[in-house]
Formats: structure tokens, sequence, C-alpha cells
């Protein structure tokens, strides 16, 4: 796994370092002085620096974190709690397990920032059940936080108190959805909440509860120590700062590279991640943000910037930010049907639409796959989306239905050979 080389990262100043999971070399660097900052300005103070950068949602929905710390009561009589999702499950990401695994301190620290600012005095990381490696890293450095008085009772002599937890998931996709993976840390099935009411009055055991990503609450000490305004100045307008892509597939360096948002897809592929394989004409597609994010064609691909606003634009989204990379090997019809099956098994059954139109997708894509396809398969399958879309309890109906949509919008040549020749484009 490549990285952005040590001395390039902006905001998550650790990745790539030899030993940056340890205390002492963290705090060489300066790890927990943006938290003695924090205490200083008050949390009020540290609410409206985190809204001025315009820190958005690194998780994938992309929505303001200064806001959605700003909605929880200010009022205290019931406990408030702080959660961070590191439950990345997400087909093609992999950013958060290396902020966990290189950084632990930095999300240590970003979460005390965080609870400072929303008063909680409990915390609890929910970490994805599969990164035992990651689990153990982070348990270590919140023992060590804890020894050194940066945690509990009295974190660094300030007299704010804020406990922290690891609590290990068991693998399901769905419990990443933050109402999901409330009623797992509750110790119930993952099935996700109908909302309203939202975490922010009714989360983790009713009370108010603010959910953040690894990478989000991770940005957070260094917005503290340079400023709002500083992080804002980075990246495109409505997408500000930098973002950590995790590029997988026909490139020659895959890896996790922090560059700023708006950065042209291109470069990213081609001066970070190595170039495609075969060279760029031999690029056919990529997904920009994570398996539930529509195809982009290869024409798009020489153009777009990758930021929320542009990706959108472009009929996608920016995700998790999870760019996979298809050169022309790639059967997309093929892809498709291994996503849509990935969807189906992960479908939580608690709406209609989901539970039968993943089985469905999957079904359907798996007969074109195998040469099997009939006509009018492609106008069924845009029905079952159409019938998905926006109709559920959590997002995943509409992420499962997504990339099937995306792909017959982008590529309706190869859905329509495999119907005519029983077989794929590409041999
Ligand atoms: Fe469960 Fe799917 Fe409904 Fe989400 S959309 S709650 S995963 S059935």
């Amino acid at each position: 796994m490549r990285e952005t080389p040590p001395g390039e990262q902006v905001v998550y100043r650790h990745m790539g370092l030899q030993d940056g999971h340890l205390l002492a070399v963290a705090r060489e660097r300066g790890a927990y002085e943006a938290a003695r900052k924090a205490f200083v300005m008050g949390s009020a103070a540290v609410i409206e620096e985190v809204k001025k950068s315009n820190l958005r949602g690194r998780g994938g929905a992309g929505f303001p974190a200064g806001m959605k710390w700003s909605f929880i009561p200010k009022d205290t009589s019931r406990p408030h709690y702080l959660i961070c999702n590191a439950d990345e499950g997400e087909p093609g990401t992999c950013k958060d397990r290396e902020i966990l695994r290189r950084d632990p301190h930095l999300l240590i620290e970003g979460m005390i920032i965080a609870a400072f600012a929303v008063q909680a005095e409990r915390g609890y990381i929910y970490i994805r059940g599969e990164f035992t490696r990651e689990a153990e890293v982070l348990q270590r450095a919140i023992d060590d936080a804890l020894t050194a008085g940066l945690l509990g009772e009295n974190c660094l002599g300030s007299g704010f108190r804020f406990h922290l937890a690891v609590h290990r998931g068991a693998g399901a996709y769905v419990c990443g959805e933050e109402t999901g993976l409330i009623e797992s840390l509750e110790g119930k099935k993952g099935q996700p909440r109908v909302k309203p009411p939202f975490p922010a009055n009714v989360g983790l055991y009713d009370c108010p509860t603010v959910i953040n990503n690894v990478e989000t609450l991770a940005a957070v000490p260094m917005i503290i120590e340079r400023g709002g305004d500083w992080y804002a100045s980075l990246g495109v307008p409505k997408s500000n700062g930098t973002k950590v892509f995790s590029v997988s597939g026909h490139v020659l360096r895959p890896g996790n590279y922090e560059v700023p948002l708006g950065i042209p897809l291109k470069s990213l592929i081609e001066d970070y991640a190595g170039g495609v394989r075969g060279g760029w004409e031999n690029l056919k597609g990529v997904i920009p943000g994570g398996s539930s994010t529509p195809v982009l064609r290869a024409e798009v691909c020489e153009t777009i910037a990758m930021d929320y606003e542009s990706l959108a634009k472009a009929g996608s989204m920016l995700g998790a930010g999870s760019v996979i990379v298809m050169d022309k090997s790639v059967c997309i019809v093929r892809a498709i049907a291994r996503l849509s099956r990935f969807y189906r098994h992960e479908s939580c059954g608690q709406c209609t639409p989901c539970r039968e139109g993943t089985g469905w997708l999957a079904q359907i894509m798996r007969r074109l796959e195998a040469g099997e396809g009939k006509n009018g398969d492609v106008e069924l399958l845009q029905d079952v989306c159409a019938s998905m879309s926006g109709k559920t309890i959590c997002a995943l109906g509409d992420a499962a239905a997504m990339p099937v949509a995306g792909a017959i919008r982008a590529f309706p040549e190869e859905f329509a050979y495999h119907i005519k020749h029983g077989r794929c484009m590409v041999g």
C-alpha cells in the first residue's frame, strides 16, 4: 500500500511515518497541543472554528461537521455521546484503517476536541470487526493516552472528563449506517432506525449523539491548530480541505493519497497512483467514490475534478473517495454483477424495496453476466432501481441501485451486447 510521501501530508501528518502510532513519536510532532488549545478556546469557539473550515463528513454523506455538532442540545441533563464510525466497509475504501494503524493519536485527539465541543463525557470507536491489527494499535494508543493523563477524568489537566472505548463490530456493512451502528453498539441487531428522530437528539441510549467518520475526526486537530480559515483555503469552494483518496484497481501504484479536494481525477491517477496499467488510453472507466457511486466513462475521467459538486454534476458522487480504476480488460456487466451480489448479502431485510430489490438486481445481473439475458432486462433493472431509490429506511437501498443504474447509463452498449450475443464484449 502506497501513501502520500512523508512531508507532503497536510492534515494526516503521521501517515507514512514509521512509528507514528507511538505516543512519544506523536507527541514529539505536536500531538495533543491542539486539544490543549481547544480547552482554552471554549466549546462554542471550537464549533465555530470547525464551521468556518467547512469540513464535510468524509464517510460519504458530506454533511458539514461543525453544523452537525451545533445540533447537539446545550442542555446536559441527559448524557451526550460521541461515536467514531470506524466500520469502514464500502468496497474500494481503505483510508480509515490507514489512519487507525498509522496515527491513532490524531484520531484520539480529534475525538477529545469534538467531545469537548459537544460536551460528551463518553466516546466509542466502533471499529470494523475484521480490523484486528488496527483495534490492537488503537487500544494501545488509548491506554497510553489514559496513562499520560491525556484522556480520562481530567484530560490534559483541563478539568474536562472524557472516557473512550473501542467496540469491535462483527462485519456487517449496514452497521456503517449511523443508526444501524447505534443499534449494534447497544447490543441489538444492527438494523437502521427510521429517522427522525435524528441521533443529535435521540441517539445512543436515546441520548444526544454525534457520529463522525475517522477521517473527519482526524482532520479536527489541524483545523484547531491552524484555524478554520486556513483549512477552508485548501481545496475548492464548497469542497474545502484535503481528502484521503484510496486509489485501487488497474493503476501502477495503488494506495491512499492525501490531496486537496478538487484535484483533477486524471492527475490523481497519473501523478500519484502511477498511471493506468497500459497507459491512459487503456482506461475504460472509474468508480470515483466507492462501490455505491455510479461509474464514469474514460472520456469523463479526462476532465472531471474530484470534489462533491463536480461529481454530482457528472451524475456520480464523491462518496468516501474510493477510486476504483478499471482498464479495458474489465467487463462492466461482470463488475456490477459482483457488486449487486454484495449488496444483496448486506441488506438487513427490514424494508421491502431493499430486501426484494437487491435480490432482483443480483439475480438479473447474474443472468446477464452468464449470457442468459433477455430483451427487456435492462428496462426491468431500471424499473427495480427506480422502485428502490429514496424509498427505504437507510441509504443501502440507494447504494445498491446506483451502481446498476449508473452502469446502464454510462455503458449501455455493454448490456446490449450481453443480451444480443450472450457474452461480454471484452472476451
Ligand atoms: Fe435494511 Fe436495506 Fe432498509 Fe437499509 S434500506 S434498513 S439495509 S432493508
